[in-house]
C-alpha cells in the first residue's frame, strides 16, 4: 500500500481551497493509490474531528464515511468489470470550528488481467430449462437487492479472517468462462477446497442478512458488515445461523458442502461492496485496523 504520492497530490488540492487557520491541515489519501479491478480501496481524510460531517463520492457514487485514525475513512469497491481509467472523486467536510472544506481529484483504476477458459460442451449441459432459468434470475435479483441495503452502522473491526481453517488462499476470483462461444459472468468469489463438514466462520463481525438455498450457490449465508459491505458463503452443507442474528468475527455459521452447482465440496467465499463484486483476498489484506 503506497499512499504517499496520492497524499501529496491531494494536499496540493486542499491548499487551493484556501483552507483557514488550523494547526493541522486536513489531507486526503487513497489506499492503494491506484486500485485494480476487484480491490477494496479506501480513502482517508485526516485531521478532521470525529464530530465532523464528511461526505463524498467517486464517479458520482456515494462514499459512506466512518470515524477512523484521526479523521474519517470510507471503503470503495472496484468491481471485477469496472472500466479502467480515471474516476473523479470529491470529498466535503463540515466542521464546527473551521471553514467548510472541499477536496477533489481523480482516482486511477488499473486493469487487472483475469484468466479466461474456453470450453465446448453439449448444449444440454449448459442451457437451463426455462423454469430453472427463471428461478436462477429471480435468485440473483434477490441477492442484488440484499446488497443494495446500506446499514448505517459499522459492525466490522480489525482484521478480516479467513472463513475456513485450511492452508493457502482461495482461488479463481475473476476467472472468465467462455462456453460454446458465449461469455459467462466472471467468477465473483474465491474458492477454498475443504472436506465436507469443515467449519465455516464469519470473516468479521456483522449481522446475517440472508439465509437461503439457491440453484447455483446452493445453501448460502450473506453477512452484512455494515456501510454497504457484505461477505458471502456458498455451497454450504449445513447452516448454523438465522437471518437477523449478530455474529462475531470467527463465529461458526455453517459447514463446507457441495450444494448448488458445485463439482465437489468447497467454500465459495465472496465479498460485495455496495454494487461492486470485490476480491475477498483484498478484504483479508485490508490495512485498515482499529
Ligand atoms: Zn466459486
Amino acid at each position: 500500500m503506497s499512499g504517499g504520492l496520492a497524499g501529496v497530490v491531494a494536499l496540493a488540492l486542499l491548499v487551493l481551497t484556501a483552507f483557514s487557520s488550523s494547526a493541522e491541515q486536513a489531507s486526503v489519501t487513497w489506499h492503494p493509490a491506484k486500485p485494480r479491478n476487484g480491490d477494496v480501496a479506501w480513502i482517508h481524510v485526516k485531521n478532521v474531528t470525529e464530530a465532523a460531517t464528511v461526505e463524498g463520492s467517486v464517479d458520482g457514487r456515494p462514499l459512506t464515511f466512518f470515524p477512523y485514525g484521526g479523521g474519517h475513512a470510507a471503503l470503495f469497491g472496484v468491481d471485477i468489470d469496472a472500466k479502467p481509467g480515471s474516476y473523479a472523486w470529491r470529498v466535503g467536510v463540515v466542521e464546527k470550528s473551521r471553514e467548510p472544506l472541499t477536496a477533489w481529484g481523480t482516482l486511477r483504476i488499473q486493469r487487472r488481467e483475469f484468466s479466461v477458459e474456453r470450453l465446448t460442451l453439449p448444449p444440454g449441459m449448459v442451457d437451463l430449462d426455462p423454469e430453472t432459468e427463471r428461478r436462477a434470475t429471480a435468485e440473483s435479483k434477490r441477492l442484488a437487492t440484499a446488497y443494495r441495503m446500506i446499514t448505517p452502522d459499522r459492525f466490522w473491526r480489525g482484521k478480516f479472517t479467513k472463513p475456513v481453517g485450511v492452508a493457502g488462499e482461495g482461488t479463481g476470483f475473476g476467472a472468465r468462462r467462455v462456453i460454446n462461444g458465449q461469455p459467462r459472468s466472471p467468477h465473483g468469489g474465491a474458492d477454498y477446497s475443504a472436506p465436507r463438514g469443515t467449519p465455516v466462520v464469519a470473516a468479521n463481525s456483522g449481522r446475517v442478512a440472508l439465509v437461503a438455498d439457491f440453484f447455483f450457490p446452493g445453501r448460502l449465508v450473506v453477512v452484512d458488515h455494515g456501510l454497504g459491505l457484505y461477505t458471502l458463503y456458498f455451497h454450504l452443507d449445513t447452516i448454523a445461523v438465522t437471518e437477523g442474528q449478530r455474529l462475531e468475527r470467527g463465529q461458526p455459521l455453517g459447514t463446507v458442502g457441495a450444494t448448488g452447482r458445485a463439482t465437489g465440496p468447497h467454500l465459495h467465499f465472496g465479498a460485495q461492496m455496495r454494487s461492486a463484486r470485490v476480491d475477498p483476498a483484498t478484504l483479508l489484506g485490508l490495512e485498515l485496523l482499529d
